[in-house]
C-alpha cells in the first residue's frame, strides 16, 4: 500500500519535475524507511531544492557562507571533515605545486580523506600518527597562528597557507569532539580560503555540495541522486 503511494509520488514528480512534488516524494521515502531524516536534512543543507521543500526550509540558500561549513558539525565529525576536504584540493594544488613548505599537510589531508570514507580505528590511527609527528594540537595551532601572521603581509599564498592550517586543526578539533573550536576554525578556513582568491564563496558551496551528491545548480539545481555519502560515511 505504502509502496504504491511511493511509486505514485515518484511518478508525479518525474512528470512535473517540480520541487514540491520531489519534496513530497522524498518525505514519503523517509516515512517508509528508504531514506533517513538526517540525510534528507543534510541534502537540504547542501541546497537540494526538493529536500529543502520537504523539510520546510525557506531560508536564503545556502545561508551565510562563512558559517555554512561549520554547520556540517551537526552531522558529525566525518561529515564536517568531508565538507572541509572538498575545498582543500584547489588551495592545495595552488599552494604546494612549487613550494615545499609544510609538505606534511598533503599526507594529512590524504589520511583525513581515507578516515572520512572509512572511519575505522586504523584509519583514525593513521591520521593521528601524522598529527603527532608534525602537527600535534599545539604545533598545529602555532602553525595556524604563524600562517595567519603571514596573511598580514597580504600575500595570497599566506591566506592559502592560513586556510590549510585552519582546515587541519578544524578536522582535529571535530574528531576530538571540540565543536566550538572546529566551528570557529571552519569560519577562519573559509575566510582565509576566500581571501586567497583561489576559492570563491560560490566555489566553496559548489565543491562541498557536490561532495555530498548535490549538483552545482545551487537552489533549484538538479541532483544526480539524493544519495549523499555512501553507507558508513555518516554517523
Ligand atoms: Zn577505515
Amino acid at each position: 500500500m505504502s509502496d504504491a503511494r511511493l511509486r505514485e509520488l515518484e511518478r508525479r514528480w518525474k512528470e512535473t519535475g517540480s520541487a514540491d512534488d520531489e519534496g513530497a516524494y522524498l518525505l514519503e521515502r523517509v516515512r517508509v524507511g528508504d531514506l533517513t531524516r538526517e540525510r534528507l536534512e543534510l541534502a537540504a543543507y547542501c541546497g537540494h531544492e526538493g529536500a529543502r521543500r520537504a523539510v520546510g526550509d525557506v531560508s536564503e540558500c545556502p545561508g551565510e557562507p562563512a558559517h555554512w561549513l561549520g554547520g556540517f558539525l551537526r552531522w558529525g565529525a566525518e561529515a564536517f571533515t568531508k565538507a572541509v576536504l572538498a575545498v582543500v584540493p584547489p588551495l592545495h594544488r595552488r599552494l604546494w605545486s612549487d613550494n615545499p613548505y609544510l609538505p606534511v599537510s598533503g599526507d594529512f589531508f590524504a589520511a583525513a580523506q581515507r578516515w572520512c570514507e572509512c572511519p575505522c580505528q586504523p584509519h583514525a590511527d593513521e591520521m593521528d600518527s601524522l598529527l603527532s609527528d608534525a602537527h600535534d594540537n599545539t604545533l598545529a595551532e602555532e602553525r595556524h597562528a604563524e600562517a595567519v601572521g603571514q596573511c598580514r603581509g597580504t600575500s595570497l599564498r599566506g591566506h592559502a597557507l592560513a586556510a590549510e592550517a585552519a582546515a587541519m586543526v578544524a578536522i582535529v578539533m571535530a574528531r576530538r569532539g571540540r565543536s566550538a573550536e572546529a566551528q570557529f576554525l571552519a569560519y577562519r578556513f573559509q575566510l582565509s580560503a576566500v581571501a586567497s582568491e583561489f576559492v570563491s564563496s560560490d566555489l566553496v558551496w559548489r565543491l562541498v555540495s557536490e561532495a555530498f551528491g548535490v549538483s552545482a545548480g545551487h537552489c533549484g539545481g538538479r541532483v544526480s541522486d539524493l544519495a549523499v555519502p555512501p553507507e558508513g560515511g555518516l554517523a
